[in-house]
């Protein structure tokens, strides 16, 4: 089936790897992750260069490395300061991101729409086509936790619709669902928000380098730091007669890498660590047409419909799904779908060695597309070998929780945003409703995890008291460095603690 998938999409961003050779060589990567053998060695990507000279021609301020997502932070900063000169060095032909839509919420796409706002305002009216960004939008997501699918969904009937039914002559332990209103309801066209970022980048003056793939960045060595960065580059694409791609070089005072999860600059940063992740999520999943229509007219968040899945020799793996509908009328929620949709099934593992391959998680999609179901890492050799349906009890408790406790909750938790005062509500929540639980909870989570995750929860505590005892400093006095430092730690504070949540 791979082999027949259409050709991959003219960017190079995540979720453009849709052939069956691009499939292939991730199988590889995953393979050789899970044997536990390091990367193949890559040359440094940045490194210190005492002989750097000085630059002679253009200095940009900032070279923006990576032009997907990087295209939309450049025209941020050249459209809030247009005297800056930005360079933006994509290594796909055209700055194109993915064909398949984005899904988003409403507040992330305002961060967005008001850069082109902004762009827009500096440019005369109707300098550059406006496109359609906004491709889809539904109402919002189902959310269900459920040990196997029911006849009809479980929000239909509200007696029911909770692990431990009021009713003890209702079937109990089944799961629960709930509605979230508005959570990556909207699809974004990547192909037109980027191609409408790129037009008003272009036309603000900024410079685009295509096609150039950056090799290496050389810089210079402590106390030298006016000289500016020697960014190297070369042709993405070989010349005709195979000989070696053509080389190139531009100087810039900042690099901002937006290079995404293949970055090798944090590869490089990785590989000095020596570290190897000890989680991952694997992701497989599809976009098909052929849907009915009629029940295409919301997306699944999280949705489980299994308990955990056991096999001798691939471990233990809990599968969840996720949906969204593609090419919905925008404007015109609700109406039903365009019977396209996005489909994804994945799987929260540790990358030990006995871990199933992509092939065959991608065969589970197949088998289990009509049934859908999530995955939750759970260890082959834990000392504690939980129930099938730990995942499923542990989820749905903490959704039913999560949803009567009401939006401050539920919104930022959906939209991966972490706030101390409602991870607390959520946790004693659910305490509350399974409290016979908990024992299981912990001696599946271990006593050292939990002390030590007790420990980031109390951080995050401090830094949202300390967030919120800094707001609204100004004018701290200081050189540009302090001045930047400081403003470092203030985004730690806010960041790190959820305080940047808008709630609507
Ligand atoms: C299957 C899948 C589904 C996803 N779905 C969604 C979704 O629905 N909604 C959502 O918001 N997010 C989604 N994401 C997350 C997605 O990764 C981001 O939203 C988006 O693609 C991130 O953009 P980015 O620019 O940070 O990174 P990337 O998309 O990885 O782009 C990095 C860019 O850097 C360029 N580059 C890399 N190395 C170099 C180099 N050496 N020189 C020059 N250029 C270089 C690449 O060509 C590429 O254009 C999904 C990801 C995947 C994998």
């Amino acid at each position: 089936m791979l082999s027949s998938a259409p050709p991959a999409s003219p960017g190079l961003g995540a979720g453009t790897s849709t052939s069956l050779a691009q499939f292939q060589a991730l199988e590889l990567a995953w393979s050789r992750l899970k044997s536990g053998s390091p990367p193949p060695p890559a040359p440094p990507f940045v490194v210190t260069d005492p002989s750097l000279p000085p630059a002679d021609g253009r200095v940009h301020d900032v070279a923006v490395a990576g032009g997907t997502l990087g295209i939309v932070y450049a025209l941020s900063l050249l459209s809030s300061s247009p005297e800056l000169d930005v360079c933006v060095i994509e290594a796909a032909p055209r700055i194109a991101g993915r064909e398949q839509e984005w899904n988003v919420s409403d507040g992330e796409l305002a961060t967005v729409l008001e850069v082109l706002e902004r762009a827009r305002a500096l440019l005369p009216a109707g300098g550059t086509p406006a496109r359609a960004v906004v491709t889809t939008r539904f109402p919002g997501c189902r959310a269900g936790f459920k040990n196997e699918e029911t006849a009809g969904p479980l929000l239909a009937d509200p007696a029911s619709n909770s692990y431990f039914p009021a009713d003890p002559s209702e079937p109990s332990g089944v799961g629960y669902e709930c509605f979230v209103p508005a959570v990556l309801n909207v699809g974004v066209s990547p192909a037109n928000l980027l191609a409408e970022c790129r037009d008003l980048f272009l036309s603000l003056g900024g410079a685009l380098r295509e096609g150039k793939r950056i090799r290496e960045v050389r810089s210079p060595p402590a106390g030298k730091e006016a000289t500016p960065l020697l960014v190297a580059l070369s042709d993405s694409s070989p010349p005709a007669d195979g000989g070696a791609p053509a080389a190139d070089e531009l100087r810039a005072r900042l690099l901002l890498d937006c290079m995404g999860n293949a970055s090798p600059l944090v590869r490089q940063v990785r590989a000095s660590l020596g570290e190897r992740p000890d989680g991952i999520c694997v992701v497989v999943g599809t976009c098909a047409s052929g849907y009915d229509p009629e029940r295409n007219g919301s997306g699944d968040i999280i949705y489980t419909n299994r308990p955990i899945k056991s096999d001798a020799d691939s471990g233990s793996l809990q599968y969840f799904w996720e949906s969204f509908p593609v090419s919905t009328t925008p404007g015109d929620p609700g109406v039903g779908g365009s019977g396209k949709k996005t489909t994804y099934m994945f799987a929260y593992l540790d990358a030990d060695g006995y871990r199933p391959s992509l092939t065959d998680i991608f065969e589970d999609y197949w088998k289990e597309l009509t049934v859908f179901q999530k995955a939750m890492s759970v260890r082959k050799n834990a000392p504690f070998q939980p129930d099938p349906t730990f995942v499923n009890r542990l989820l749905a408790v903490n959704f039913e929780a999560m949803n009567e406790l009401g939006p401050s909750v539920m919104m930022p938790f959906m939209q991966d945003v972490v706030r101390p005062g409602g991870l607390l509500k959520a946790l004693l929540g659910t305490f509350a409703k399974d409290p016979a639980f908990t024992p299981q909870i912990i001696l599946h989570v271990g006593l050292p995890n939990l002390v030590d995750w007790l420990g980031h929860v109390a951080a995050m505590f401090l830094y949202a008291a300390a967030s919120k005892l800094s707001e609204g400093e100004g004018g701290y006095a200081g050189s540009a460095k302090e001045r930047f430092l400081r403003q470092t730690q203030l985004d730690a504070w806010k960041y790190g603690s959820g305080e940047d949540f808008k709630f609507d």
